[in-house]
């Protein structure tokens, strides 16, 4: 089977949009449509029409090109069932471990409550790819908006239990503060270390952090190293249950 193209780019303040090609079929799907101009001009540049748009999640950065790129290109629209009333021009709903079909290969839907009660990722296990919104970035995960922590600690379980050289795409260029609170708690974790220094260079010259792969982020993301010794003695919780370093480690995130 052919490669699919993949192609990222940064929109609004620190969204990324993503577009999948398929030169065999010619189909392209967008991975959410943060910014419909941004969107449309990728497009034309790569002379490539939009015929689906897969939805992460009902967030204004996540949906609000849907209308203006409906109008323009009348894309076939996917997205969670969970979410059907918040997101408008949705032509098809997903749920939970439901599959359907992109450029002739499965694509699966995972639901990853947390960040949203509704939010889904989608895995195409043919071609390694994992599109993850607002679910995990690298070296963090989403807030948690809507759900419990305990629900995000289990979507991030599902993420971590791919396979490793999954390249994972996310919604956001949250890197170089992730990478400080990381370093934070986990100070003596030398891939984390190599890595930050990779991050500070590449967006020194502005370039994308990001994809990332499920290893890397198994290495250095501290939401999925709740089992890290360091990690624990840093929150005074050595050898506690992972649900209570996961909920401390995102409370102190989110005043960091
Ligand atoms: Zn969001």
């Amino acid at each position: 089977m052919n490669k699919l193209i993949i192609h990222q780019f940064e929109c609004l303040s620190d969204n990324y949009g993503v577009l999948i090609h398929d030169p065999e079929t010619n189909q392209t799907a967008s991975i959410d449509a943060p910014d419909a101009m941004a969107i449309k001009k990728e497009l034309e540049n790569k002379k490539w029409k939009l015929t689906h748009i897969l939805v992460t999640h009902k967030h204004l950065d996540h949906i609000g090109g849907l209308d203006d790129l409906k109008k323009d290109y009348n894309p076939f629209i996917i997205g969670p069932k969970y979410e059907e009333e918040s997101i408008e021009l949705l032509d098809k709903t997903v749920l939970d471990q439901e599959f359907f079909d992109f450029a002739n290969r499965p694509v699966k839907v995972i639901h990853t409550p947390g960040h949203t009660l509704g939010h889904i990722v989608y895995w195409i296990e043919n071609d390694n790819l994992l599109f993850a919104g607002d679910t995990i970035f690298a070296m963090g995960c989403g807030r948690v908006f809507e759900g419990s922590h305990d629900q995000m600690l289990a979507s991030l379980n599902k993420i971590k239990n791919l396979p490793e050289n999954t390249i994972v795409y996310c919604g956001h260029e949250y890197t170089i503060a992730n990478a400080n609170f990381a370093l934070s708690i986990e100070p003596n974790n030398k891939n984390l270390c190599s890595r930050i220094e990779q991050v500070k260079e590449l967006r020194s010259e502005n370039k994308p952090t990001l994809p990332t792969t499920i290893r890397i982020e198994l290495d250095t993301n501290p939401f999925l190293r709740t089992d890290s010794p360091e990690i624990q003695r840093s929150l005074n919780l050595l050898n506690s249950d992972s649900k209570n370093i996961f909920s401390k480690l995102r409370t102190k995130k989110d005043s960091f």
